[in-house]
């Protein structure tokens, strides 16, 4: 521990955003750069370095987050990006994207404000990269094995590097004309540049790994043969089949999946459309469903320019405080949220519809009406009850020339037909069925990431990864693999 009295004498300071009219007329990330270096020194130092750190056993990386706390106190930053690295192979992803399970299991935090946790990860990461601790690691010799990664989401990124490093020969192939998964098309530049990437998989092609983007199993290769072309071959194609809104009107123009919406803005920032053709520059905008894939809509849609934006969540506002009884600590608590988007939404009064920022609570659509040309003009909802049963009288009608379905994913999207070619079995929820060692039931191919698991997290991603490649790796030479395995294919978070 650096400092006994660390969090004692220093209270909880966040690494501060950039002012909202001023960061809303850019893509840049919202933080303010070379703002977290100054303060991150005495965040670390709060770190109690208790006895059974929670922190650790909340994240499924088990970043070894005492020790690195304790590290950055001291000023030991190579041996903090070193302790950071062993556990994470994308740290400054995670330091951005991760909602940070670890911080709802501080210790601290049954009193307290938890330590800035993924403030002080995104230090070291940034640091370990300005500083050059961060150069390509290729392996000493290799094995003359060959995996083919199908996916270069940061399950199969994770997958391939380790996999790599460990001397085997990977080929990560992606369906996309980049790399990157849902880091490239589908998370906003604003909460990561997507630079960070970039950097990395310079990173993991200067240790050998060979992307092949632009091809998609299934259909531009048949995956029997791309089976016997490679000793092992990883799945980790997503979970990127998406949930419908069943509803009258659902058909008219206007009408869109969030995942058609943000890869266009995406693709806008990296140079490949003048603007998007979904753009919502002054457009009324409906986000349906009131998870992060609809923050991210609101954030996309307010930098577009649209006359307005309102996010329907059909759950009611959750209270600011845990609930101790319901989601005791240490577990992740369903407590009410500003992202930096609804933070934006909120001060520019996006949604005149909406209270506090630009959520309505408790509201479920009952049907879209549009015009005479068959375009989308008008969203009716009513609010529900916890059963989501529609209380009478509280029927609205917003205006909406641009509608957004954000309802999450159901399991990876078939129409490759790879699972088909390859003759892996899935589970009834569609997601890819795989044994306590991370394999299909068909020999040589292991499933990883949300396609096995379901809608996730970036975190989980990276760790079923690492923990995939120690399964493939375990295959290919016959012995026990030295590789980490942070998790099993059936963890779950620590939730109630
Ligand atoms: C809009 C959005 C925002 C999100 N924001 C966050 C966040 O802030 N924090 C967080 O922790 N999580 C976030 N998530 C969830 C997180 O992005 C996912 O859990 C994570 O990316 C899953 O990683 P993956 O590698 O399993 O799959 P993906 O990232 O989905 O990558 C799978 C890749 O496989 C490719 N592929 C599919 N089929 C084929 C084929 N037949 N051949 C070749 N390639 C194929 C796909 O094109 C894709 O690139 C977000 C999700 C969405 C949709
Ligand atoms: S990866 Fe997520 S859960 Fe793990 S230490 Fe970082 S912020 Fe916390």
């Amino acid at each position: 521990m650096a400092d006994p009295k660390g969090f004692l004498t220093t209270p909880r300071e966040d690494w501060p955003r950039r002012p909202v009219e001023e960061r809303v007329r850019d893509w840049r990330e919202v933080a303010v750069p070379g703002a977290l270096l100054p303060i991150i020194g005495g965040q670390a130092a709060r770190c109690m370095d208790c006895g059974v750190p929670f922190c650790h056993e909340a994240c499924p990386l088990g970043n070894l987050i005492p020790e690195w706390n304790e590290l950055v106190a001291r000023d030991d930053w190579r041996r903090a990006s070193d302790r950071l690295h062993a556990t994470n192979n994308f740290p400054e992803f995670t330091g951005r994207l991760c909602p940070a399970p670890c911080e709802a299991g501080c210790v601290l935090a049954i009193n307290q404000p938890a330590v800035t946790i993924k403030n002080v990860e995104c230090a070291i990461a940034d640091r370990a990269w300005e500083e050059g601790y961060t150069a390509p690691r290729p392996p000493e010799r290799l094995s003359g094995r060959t995996v083919a990664v199908i996916g270069s989401g940061p399950a199969g990124l994770a997958a391939a590097q380790q996999l790599t490093r460990a001397g085997h020969t990977v080929a990560v192939y992606e369906r996309d004309d980049r790399i990157g998964g849902l880091l490239r098309y589908g998370i906003p530049e604003f909460k990561m540049e997507k630079r960070h990437l970039d950097r990395r998989i310079k990173q993991m092609r200067a240790e050998g790994t060979r992307f092949r983007p632009a091809t998609a199993v299934g259909r531009d290769i048949d995956a029997g043969e791309l089976r016997s072309r490679y000793d092992a071959v990883v799945i980790a194609t997503g979970a990127t089949a998406w949930r419908e809104l069943e509803v009258p009107g659902r058909e008219l123009a206007g009408v869109h999946q969030a995942m058609e919406y943000l890869p266009l803005a995406n693709r806008v920032r990296e140079g490949d459309l003048e603007a998007s053709p979904l753009s919502a520059a002054g457009r009324h905008v409906v986000i349906v469903g009131g998870g992060d894939t609809g923050a991210d809509c609101l954030g996309t849609a307010v930098r577009e320019g649209a006359a307005s934006v309102t996010q329907l969540d059909i759950y009611a506002q959750p209270g600011t405080a845990r609930d101790e009884e319901g989601e005791p600590w240490p577990t992740y608590p369903r407590v009410y949220r500003l992202s930096a988007a609804h933070e934006e939404a909120r001060d520019l009064r996006s949604a005149p519809a909406a209270d506090a920022d630009a959520r309505l609570f408790a509201a479920s659509t009952l049907r879209l009406t549009g015009d005479a040309a068959g375009h989308v003009r008008s969203l009716h909802l009513t609010g529900v009850d916890a059963r989501r049963r529609p209380l009478p009288g509280t029927e609205r009608t917003l205006p909406a020339d641009l509608v957004l379905l954000a309802l999450g994913f159901s399991g990876p999207d078939r129409a490759d037909g790879l699972a088909d070619q390859l003759g892996v079995e899935l589970e009834p929820r569609g997601t890819i069925a795989r044994d306590a060692g991370f394999a299909t039931n068909v020999p040589g191919v292991f499933a990883a990431g949300d396609a096995a698991r379901g809608q996730s997290l970036i975190v989980w991603a990276i760790a079923e990864g690492r923990a995939v490649a120690a399964a493939v790796d375990a295959h290919l030479t016959g012995v026990p693999s030295p590789l980490p395995a942070p998790i099993g294919p059936y963890d779950r978070p620590m939730t109630v």
